[in-house]
Protein backbone atom coordinates (compact mmCIF):
# COMPACT_ATOMS: atom_id res chain seq x y z
CA UNK A 1 0.00 0.00 0.00
CA UNK A 2 1.21 3.42 -1.02
CA UNK A 3 1.45 6.44 1.31
CA UNK A 4 -1.25 8.17 -0.20
CA UNK A 5 -3.86 5.16 -0.31
CA UNK A 6 -3.13 5.11 3.65
CA UNK A 7 -3.45 8.80 3.83
CA UNK A 8 -7.09 8.72 2.30
CA UNK A 9 -8.12 5.94 4.49
CA UNK A 10 -10.43 8.20 6.74
CA UNK A 11 -12.50 10.52 5.04
CA UNK A 12 -11.41 13.40 6.97
CA UNK A 13 -7.84 13.81 5.69
CA UNK A 14 -7.54 17.21 7.93
CA UNK A 15 -8.46 15.18 11.46
CA UNK A 16 -5.52 12.86 12.63
CA UNK A 17 -6.43 9.42 13.98
CA UNK A 18 -7.14 10.37 17.24
CA UNK A 19 -9.49 13.14 16.41
CA UNK A 20 -10.96 11.05 13.41
CA UNK A 21 -11.57 8.06 16.42
CA UNK A 22 -12.93 10.80 19.05
CA UNK A 23 -14.75 13.16 17.07
CA UNK A 24 -15.98 11.65 13.98
CA UNK A 25 -19.28 9.89 14.98
CA UNK A 26 -21.53 11.25 17.38
CA UNK A 27 -25.03 10.40 18.32
CA UNK A 28 -26.46 13.44 18.05
CA UNK A 29 -25.31 16.47 16.17
CA UNK A 30 -27.18 19.93 16.45
CA UNK A 31 -25.91 22.32 13.61
CA UNK A 32 -26.40 26.01 14.85
CA UNK A 33 -25.49 27.50 18.53
CA UNK A 34 -28.11 30.01 18.85
CA UNK A 35 -30.54 29.66 21.86
CA UNK A 36 -32.50 27.33 20.20
CA UNK A 37 -29.45 24.81 19.23
CA UNK A 38 -28.24 25.17 22.63
CA UNK A 39 -31.49 24.63 24.45
CA UNK A 40 -32.22 21.90 21.97
CA UNK A 41 -28.67 20.07 22.94
CA UNK A 42 -29.71 20.07 26.53
CA UNK A 43 -32.63 18.89 26.26
CA UNK A 44 -31.37 15.91 24.67
CA UNK A 45 -29.10 15.65 27.22
CA UNK A 46 -31.86 15.26 29.91
CA UNK A 47 -33.21 12.79 27.73
CA UNK A 48 -30.04 10.91 26.62
CA UNK A 49 -27.88 10.72 29.16
CA UNK A 50 -25.52 9.00 27.44
CA UNK A 51 -25.55 10.26 23.49
CA UNK A 52 -22.07 11.95 22.47
CA UNK A 53 -24.16 15.46 21.58
CA UNK A 54 -21.81 17.66 19.46
CA UNK A 55 -22.87 21.32 18.33
CA UNK A 56 -21.42 22.96 15.38
CA UNK A 57 -21.55 26.53 14.68
CA UNK A 58 -19.69 28.68 12.18
CA UNK A 59 -19.26 31.81 13.80
CA UNK A 60 -16.72 32.48 17.18
CA UNK A 61 -20.56 33.68 19.25
CA UNK A 62 -23.04 32.99 17.21
CA UNK A 63 -23.96 34.67 13.95
CA UNK A 64 -28.36 35.23 13.48
CA UNK A 65 -30.14 36.19 15.91
CA UNK A 66 -29.37 35.19 19.66
CA UNK A 67 -26.45 37.91 20.22
CA UNK A 68 -27.84 40.02 18.11
CA UNK A 69 -31.12 40.99 19.64
CA UNK A 70 -33.08 43.36 22.00
CA UNK A 71 -33.16 41.26 25.01
CA UNK A 72 -36.78 41.63 25.59
CA UNK A 73 -38.41 39.00 27.29
CA UNK A 74 -42.09 39.57 25.86
CA UNK A 75 -44.35 37.26 25.50
CA UNK A 76 -47.00 39.87 23.28
CA UNK A 77 -47.84 43.65 23.51
CA UNK A 78 -51.48 44.01 23.30
CA UNK A 79 -51.83 45.13 20.20
CA UNK A 80 -50.11 42.87 18.81
CA UNK A 81 -52.20 40.24 20.48
CA UNK A 82 -55.42 41.63 19.03
CA UNK A 83 -53.71 41.82 15.67
CA UNK A 84 -52.80 37.69 15.80
CA UNK A 85 -56.52 37.47 17.05
CA UNK A 86 -57.77 39.71 14.06
CA UNK A 87 -55.71 37.70 11.85
CA UNK A 88 -54.98 33.75 13.01
CA UNK A 89 -58.12 33.40 15.22
CA UNK A 90 -58.07 33.28 19.13
CA UNK A 91 -57.35 29.79 19.29
CA UNK A 92 -54.38 30.22 17.33
CA UNK A 93 -53.30 33.50 18.77
CA UNK A 94 -53.21 31.87 22.20
CA UNK A 95 -51.50 29.23 21.27
CA UNK A 96 -48.74 31.54 19.94
CA UNK A 97 -48.60 33.79 23.01
CA UNK A 98 -49.13 30.75 25.16
CA UNK A 99 -46.04 29.07 23.94
CA UNK A 100 -43.79 32.21 24.51
CA UNK A 101 -45.41 32.45 28.39
CA UNK A 102 -44.70 29.51 29.10
CA UNK A 103 -41.32 29.13 27.08
CA UNK A 104 -40.25 32.23 29.50
CA UNK A 105 -41.15 30.04 32.65
CA UNK A 106 -38.64 27.53 31.31
CA UNK A 107 -36.07 30.00 30.38
CA UNK A 108 -35.75 31.48 33.93
CA UNK A 109 -35.82 28.02 35.47
CA UNK A 110 -32.96 26.71 33.65
CA UNK A 111 -30.84 30.02 33.34
CA UNK A 112 -30.67 31.68 36.95
CA UNK A 113 -31.82 35.33 36.33
CA UNK A 114 -29.12 36.99 38.11
CA UNK A 115 -26.40 34.95 35.18
CA UNK A 116 -28.54 36.53 32.47
CA UNK A 117 -29.40 39.84 34.05
CA UNK A 118 -32.89 39.71 34.02
CA UNK A 119 -34.93 42.86 34.93
CA UNK A 120 -38.23 42.04 35.80
CA UNK A 121 -39.04 45.73 35.19
CA UNK A 122 -41.84 44.96 32.90
CA UNK A 123 -43.48 45.88 28.85
CA UNK A 124 -45.28 48.47 28.04
CA UNK A 125 -46.45 49.73 24.78
CA UNK A 126 -47.14 53.35 23.52
CA UNK A 127 -50.37 54.18 21.85
CA UNK A 128 -50.76 57.12 19.66
CA UNK A 129 -53.87 58.18 17.17
CA UNK A 130 -52.79 55.56 14.55
CA UNK A 131 -53.68 52.94 17.29
CA UNK A 132 -56.23 54.04 19.49
CA UNK A 133 -58.72 51.64 18.37
CA UNK A 134 -56.89 49.06 19.95
CA UNK A 135 -57.51 51.06 23.18
CA UNK A 136 -60.82 50.72 23.40
CA UNK A 137 -60.34 46.31 23.61
CA UNK A 138 -58.02 46.36 26.60
CA UNK A 139 -61.11 44.21 28.09
CA UNK A 140 -61.08 42.21 25.06
CA UNK A 141 -57.31 41.63 25.28
CA UNK A 142 -57.06 41.13 29.06
CA UNK A 143 -60.12 38.18 29.04
CA UNK A 144 -57.80 36.94 26.03
CA UNK A 145 -54.60 37.32 28.34
CA UNK A 146 -56.23 35.61 31.58
CA UNK A 147 -55.78 32.10 29.52
CA UNK A 148 -51.75 32.83 29.84
CA UNK A 149 -51.10 34.82 32.93
CA UNK A 150 -54.37 33.84 35.44
CA UNK A 151 -54.44 37.20 35.92
CA UNK A 152 -57.79 38.96 35.07
CA UNK A 153 -55.84 42.56 34.28
CA UNK A 154 -52.27 41.58 32.75
CA UNK A 155 -52.66 44.77 30.64
CA UNK A 156 -52.98 47.91 32.48
CA UNK A 157 -53.45 51.50 30.82
CA UNK A 158 -51.38 53.67 32.88
CA UNK A 159 -52.71 56.83 34.64
CA UNK A 160 -52.16 60.31 32.64
CA UNK A 161 -49.16 61.31 36.11
CA UNK A 162 -47.93 58.20 35.62
CA UNK A 163 -47.65 58.34 31.86
CA UNK A 164 -45.96 62.28 32.06
CA UNK A 165 -43.08 60.57 34.11
CA UNK A 166 -42.01 58.77 31.04
CA UNK A 167 -41.47 61.83 29.33
CA UNK A 168 -42.84 60.48 26.09
CA UNK A 169 -43.94 62.82 22.98
CA UNK A 170 -47.57 64.52 22.99
CA UNK A 171 -48.17 61.84 20.02
CA UNK A 172 -48.07 59.03 22.80
CA UNK A 173 -51.54 59.07 23.89
CA UNK A 174 -51.73 56.19 26.30
CA UNK A 175 -49.03 53.80 27.76
CA UNK A 176 -49.87 50.09 28.21
CA UNK A 177 -48.46 48.33 30.79
CA UNK A 178 -47.57 44.46 31.50
CA UNK A 179 -45.86 43.79 34.74
CA UNK A 180 -45.75 40.36 33.29
CA UNK A 181 -42.77 41.11 31.19
CA UNK A 182 -38.92 41.71 31.35
CA UNK A 183 -35.60 42.06 30.10
CA UNK A 184 -31.99 40.28 30.02
CA UNK A 185 -28.29 40.32 28.61
CA UNK A 186 -28.25 38.18 25.91
CA UNK A 187 -24.60 38.21 25.83
CA UNK A 188 -24.67 36.51 28.86
CA UNK A 189 -27.70 34.24 28.18
CA UNK A 190 -25.98 32.88 25.13
CA UNK A 191 -22.80 32.15 27.29
CA UNK A 192 -24.71 30.91 30.42
CA UNK A 193 -26.17 28.43 28.00
CA UNK A 194 -22.73 27.37 26.55
CA UNK A 195 -21.68 27.06 29.92
CA UNK A 196 -24.34 25.12 30.84
CA UNK A 197 -24.37 23.02 27.72
CA UNK A 198 -20.33 21.95 28.31
CA UNK A 199 -20.77 21.48 32.10
CA UNK A 200 -23.36 18.51 30.89
CA UNK A 201 -20.47 17.45 28.35
CA UNK A 202 -22.03 18.82 24.66
CA UNK A 203 -19.03 19.45 22.60
CA UNK A 204 -19.28 22.80 20.73
CA UNK A 205 -16.82 23.43 18.00
CA UNK A 206 -17.08 26.85 17.14
CA UNK A 207 -15.33 27.87 13.08
CA UNK A 208 -17.68 24.89 11.66
CA UNK A 209 -19.57 25.71 8.62
CA UNK A 210 -21.95 23.08 7.77
CA UNK A 211 -21.97 23.10 3.87
CA UNK A 212 -24.23 19.80 3.11
CA UNK A 213 -26.14 17.54 5.36
CA UNK A 214 -26.81 13.90 3.87
CA UNK A 215 -29.08 11.35 5.16
CA UNK A 216 -28.18 7.97 4.11
CA UNK A 217 -29.03 4.30 5.32
CA UNK A 218 -27.15 3.46 8.55
CA UNK A 219 -26.58 7.60 9.75
CA UNK A 220 -26.27 11.21 8.40
CA UNK A 221 -23.51 12.88 7.39
CA UNK A 222 -22.51 16.60 7.51
CA UNK A 223 -20.01 17.76 4.89
CA UNK A 224 -18.52 20.99 7.26
CA UNK A 225 -15.79 23.39 6.26
CA UNK A 226 -13.17 24.92 8.63
CA UNK A 227 -10.24 27.56 8.47
CA UNK A 228 -8.66 23.80 8.23
CA UNK A 229 -10.28 22.58 5.51
CA UNK A 230 -13.20 20.84 4.62
CA UNK A 231 -14.20 17.52 6.72
CA UNK A 232 -17.41 15.03 7.08
CA UNK A 233 -18.97 14.18 10.28
CA UNK A 234 -21.69 11.03 10.89
CA UNK A 235 -24.20 11.36 13.25
CA UNK A 236 -27.54 8.97 14.91
CA UNK A 237 -29.65 12.54 14.41
CA UNK A 238 -29.13 15.73 12.88
CA UNK A 239 -30.82 18.38 14.33
CA UNK A 240 -31.05 22.00 12.11
CA UNK A 241 -31.04 24.94 14.29
CA UNK A 242 -29.74 27.67 12.14
CA UNK A 243 -32.79 29.81 11.65
CA UNK A 244 -33.37 32.03 9.26
CA UNK A 245 -30.07 30.09 7.31
CA UNK A 246 -32.24 27.20 7.52
CA UNK A 247 -33.03 26.85 3.71
CA UNK A 248 -29.42 26.83 2.41
CA UNK A 249 -29.28 23.34 4.00
CA UNK A 250 -33.06 22.52 3.76
CA UNK A 251 -34.93 24.68 0.78
CA UNK A 252 -37.72 22.86 0.99
CA UNK A 253 -38.52 25.05 4.66
CA UNK A 254 -41.14 27.67 4.38
CA UNK A 255 -39.00 29.69 6.25
CA UNK A 256 -37.70 33.19 4.99
CA UNK A 257 -34.92 35.51 6.63
CA UNK A 258 -35.99 39.04 8.16
CA UNK A 259 -32.83 41.72 9.12
CA UNK A 260 -33.72 43.48 12.04
CA UNK A 261 -31.63 46.44 12.91
CA UNK A 262 -30.86 47.89 16.22
CA UNK A 263 -29.51 50.95 17.85
CA UNK A 264 -27.95 52.08 21.98
CA UNK A 265 -28.07 56.17 22.89
CA UNK A 266 -25.10 57.53 24.41
CA UNK A 267 -25.88 57.68 28.31
CA UNK A 268 -28.34 59.97 29.07
CA UNK A 269 -28.87 61.53 32.30
CA UNK A 270 -32.14 61.27 34.14
CA UNK A 271 -33.49 58.67 31.79
CA UNK A 272 -36.94 58.94 32.71
CA UNK A 273 -38.68 54.99 32.61
CA UNK A 274 -36.63 52.02 32.38
CA UNK A 275 -38.10 48.31 31.25
CA UNK A 276 -39.28 47.34 28.07
CA UNK A 277 -41.45 48.89 25.23
CA UNK A 278 -43.19 48.60 21.64
CA UNK A 279 -44.73 50.49 19.52
CA UNK A 280 -46.33 49.88 16.04
CA UNK A 281 -47.91 46.40 16.93
CA UNK A 282 -44.55 45.21 18.31
CA UNK A 283 -42.42 46.26 14.60
CA UNK A 284 -40.40 48.73 17.21
CA UNK A 285 -39.58 48.17 20.55
CA UNK A 286 -37.08 49.82 23.31
CA UNK A 287 -35.35 49.23 26.10
CA UNK A 288 -33.74 50.60 28.95
CA UNK A 289 -29.99 49.71 29.16
CA UNK A 290 -28.54 50.96 31.99
CA UNK A 291 -28.65 54.80 31.44
CA UNK A 292 -29.11 54.11 27.75
CA UNK A 293 -31.68 53.30 25.48
CA UNK A 294 -31.68 50.52 23.05
CA UNK A 295 -33.81 50.77 19.95
CA UNK A 296 -34.50 48.68 17.12
CA UNK A 297 -37.38 47.60 14.53
CA UNK A 298 -38.50 49.15 11.35
CA UNK A 299 -38.53 46.40 9.06
CA UNK A 300 -42.14 47.04 8.04
CA UNK A 301 -41.13 50.13 6.08
CA UNK A 302 -39.06 47.68 3.57
CA UNK A 303 -40.48 44.27 4.31
CA UNK A 304 -38.67 43.10 0.84
CA UNK A 305 -35.43 44.95 1.40
CA UNK A 306 -35.34 43.44 4.82
CA UNK A 307 -35.51 40.05 3.68
CA UNK A 308 -32.26 39.28 3.30
CA UNK A 309 -29.49 37.00 4.25
CA UNK A 310 -27.16 40.12 4.66
CA UNK A 311 -25.86 41.73 7.63
CA UNK A 312 -25.70 45.79 7.53
CA UNK A 313 -28.08 48.53 7.45
CA UNK A 314 -30.62 50.28 5.40
CA UNK A 315 -30.28 53.70 5.54
CA UNK A 316 -34.62 54.72 5.83
CA UNK A 317 -34.26 52.30 8.75
CA UNK A 318 -31.45 53.60 10.63
CA UNK A 319 -32.91 57.20 9.94
CA UNK A 320 -36.41 56.35 11.29
CA UNK A 321 -35.44 54.70 14.36
CA UNK A 322 -33.22 57.95 15.21
CA UNK A 323 -36.55 59.70 14.25
CA UNK A 324 -38.89 57.54 16.47
CA UNK A 325 -35.50 58.24 19.41
CA UNK A 326 -35.52 62.22 18.88
CA UNK A 327 -39.48 62.50 18.30
CA UNK A 328 -41.18 60.08 20.41
CA UNK A 329 -39.16 58.32 23.15
CA UNK A 330 -36.83 61.24 24.06
CA UNK A 331 -38.18 64.00 22.65
CA UNK A 332 -36.07 66.48 25.37
CA UNK A 333 -32.78 64.68 25.71
CA UNK A 334 -29.74 64.79 23.99
CA UNK A 335 -27.67 61.89 22.92
CA UNK A 336 -25.78 60.45 20.09
CA UNK A 337 -25.88 56.85 18.79
CA UNK A 338 -22.80 54.92 20.38
CA UNK A 339 -23.55 51.18 18.81
CA UNK A 340 -25.48 49.86 15.68
CA UNK A 341 -25.73 46.47 14.68
CA UNK A 342 -28.05 43.77 12.88
CA UNK A 343 -29.26 40.20 13.13
CA UNK A 344 -31.14 38.08 11.11
CA UNK A 345 -34.81 36.31 12.04
CA UNK A 346 -36.12 33.75 10.38
CA UNK A 347 -40.11 33.99 9.97
CA UNK A 348 -42.68 31.19 9.03
CA UNK A 349 -46.07 32.01 7.39
CA UNK A 350 -48.29 31.52 10.29
CA UNK A 351 -45.77 32.62 12.95
CA UNK A 352 -45.33 29.00 14.44
CA UNK A 353 -42.60 27.45 15.10
CA UNK A 354 -41.36 23.94 12.93
CA UNK A 355 -40.20 21.76 14.98
CA UNK A 356 -40.42 18.34 12.62
CA UNK A 357 -38.71 15.59 10.89
CA UNK A 358 -36.76 15.73 7.57
CA UNK A 359 -36.06 12.06 6.57
CA UNK A 360 -34.87 9.23 9.11
CA UNK A 361 -31.50 10.95 10.64
CA UNK A 362 -32.24 14.39 9.96
CA UNK A 363 -34.59 16.98 11.92
CA UNK A 364 -35.75 20.81 12.07
CA UNK A 365 -36.45 23.16 15.18
CA UNK A 366 -36.84 26.88 13.66
CA UNK A 367 -38.84 29.93 13.34
CA UNK A 368 -39.28 32.13 16.41
CA UNK A 369 -40.68 34.49 14.27
CA UNK A 370 -38.87 37.74 15.99
CA UNK A 371 -39.29 35.71 19.58
CA UNK A 372 -36.77 33.93 20.23
CA UNK A 373 -35.93 34.51 24.02
CA UNK A 374 -39.69 33.51 25.03
CA UNK A 375 -40.24 30.40 22.78
CA UNK A 376 -36.55 28.71 22.54
CA UNK A 377 -36.98 26.68 25.38
CA UNK A 378 -40.66 25.34 24.26
CA UNK A 379 -39.24 24.50 21.01
CA UNK A 380 -35.96 22.71 22.55
CA UNK A 381 -38.53 20.75 24.42
CA UNK A 382 -40.46 19.54 21.77
CA UNK A 383 -37.59 18.66 19.45
CA UNK A 384 -36.27 16.86 22.60
CA UNK A 385 -39.61 14.77 22.81
CA UNK A 386 -39.81 13.97 19.21
CA UNK A 387 -36.63 11.94 19.16
CA UNK A 388 -37.84 10.35 22.02
CA UNK A 389 -40.70 9.45 21.20
CA UNK A 390 -39.14 8.20 16.98
C1 LIG B 1 -32.27 42.68 15.83
C2 LIG B 1 -33.03 41.58 16.53
C3 LIG B 1 -33.73 41.87 17.70
C4 LIG B 1 -34.42 40.85 18.36
N1 LIG B 1 -34.99 41.11 19.57
C5 LIG B 1 -35.58 40.12 20.27
C6 LIG B 1 -36.08 40.34 21.56
O1 LIG B 1 -35.94 41.42 22.11
N2 LIG B 1 -36.71 39.31 22.19
C7 LIG B 1 -36.85 38.08 21.60
O2 LIG B 1 -37.47 37.19 22.19
N3 LIG B 1 -36.34 37.82 20.39
C8 LIG B 1 -35.70 38.82 19.72
N4 LIG B 1 -35.16 38.56 18.50
C9 LIG B 1 -35.31 37.23 17.93
C10 LIG B 1 -34.41 36.21 18.60
O3 LIG B 1 -33.11 36.72 18.75
C11 LIG B 1 -34.41 34.95 17.74
O4 LIG B 1 -35.75 34.50 17.61
C12 LIG B 1 -33.58 33.83 18.33
O5 LIG B 1 -32.31 34.29 18.71
C13 LIG B 1 -33.46 32.72 17.32
O6 LIG B 1 -32.60 31.76 17.85
P1 LIG B 1 -32.06 30.58 16.93
O7 LIG B 1 -31.22 29.73 17.80
O8 LIG B 1 -33.19 29.97 16.19
O9 LIG B 1 -31.23 31.31 15.81
P2 LIG B 1 -29.82 32.06 15.78
O10 LIG B 1 -29.54 32.78 17.02
O11 LIG B 1 -29.86 32.85 14.52
O12 LIG B 1 -28.80 30.88 15.69
C14 LIG B 1 -28.57 30.16 14.50
C15 LIG B 1 -27.09 29.85 14.51
O13 LIG B 1 -26.82 28.97 13.43
C16 LIG B 1 -25.54 29.30 12.93
N5 LIG B 1 -25.48 28.77 11.59
C17 LIG B 1 -26.23 29.13 10.51
N6 LIG B 1 -25.93 28.40 9.44
C18 LIG B 1 -24.95 27.54 9.84
C19 LIG B 1 -24.24 26.51 9.19
N7 LIG B 1 -24.48 26.21 7.90
N8 LIG B 1 -23.31 25.82 9.88
C20 LIG B 1 -23.06 26.09 11.19
N9 LIG B 1 -23.73 27.07 11.86
C21 LIG B 1 -24.66 27.76 11.20
C22 LIG B 1 -25.49 30.82 12.99
O14 LIG B 1 -24.16 31.30 12.97
C23 LIG B 1 -26.22 31.08 14.30
O15 LIG B 1 -25.33 31.22 15.39
C24 LIG B 1 -34.46 39.55 17.81
C25 LIG B 1 -33.76 39.26 16.65
C26 LIG B 1 -33.04 40.26 16.02
C27 LIG B 1 -32.27 39.93 14.77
Amino acid sequence: MNINECIAKPDSPIRSYWEYMAFQHVDICIVGAGIIGLSTALECRKRFPNASITILEKAPHGHGATTRNAGLACFGSATELLHDIDVFGSDHALNIANERFLGLTSLLKRCAPDAIKYEPLGGAELIRERELQYLHRIDEVNAFAENITGDPQTYRIVSAQEQQGLGFSQAVQAVIVNTYEGQLHSGYLHATLESLARAEDIRIEHGSDVLHVNDIDEHGTLLVSSQHGEYTLHAQTIILCTNAMMSKLAPELDIKPGRGQVIVTSPIPDLPFQGAFHIDEGFYYFRSLGDRVLLGGGRNLDFEGEETFEFGHSGIIMEALETMLHEIILPKKEFCIDYAWSGLMGFTPDKKPRVSSLSNHVYCAFGCNGMGIALASRIAERIASLLEDS
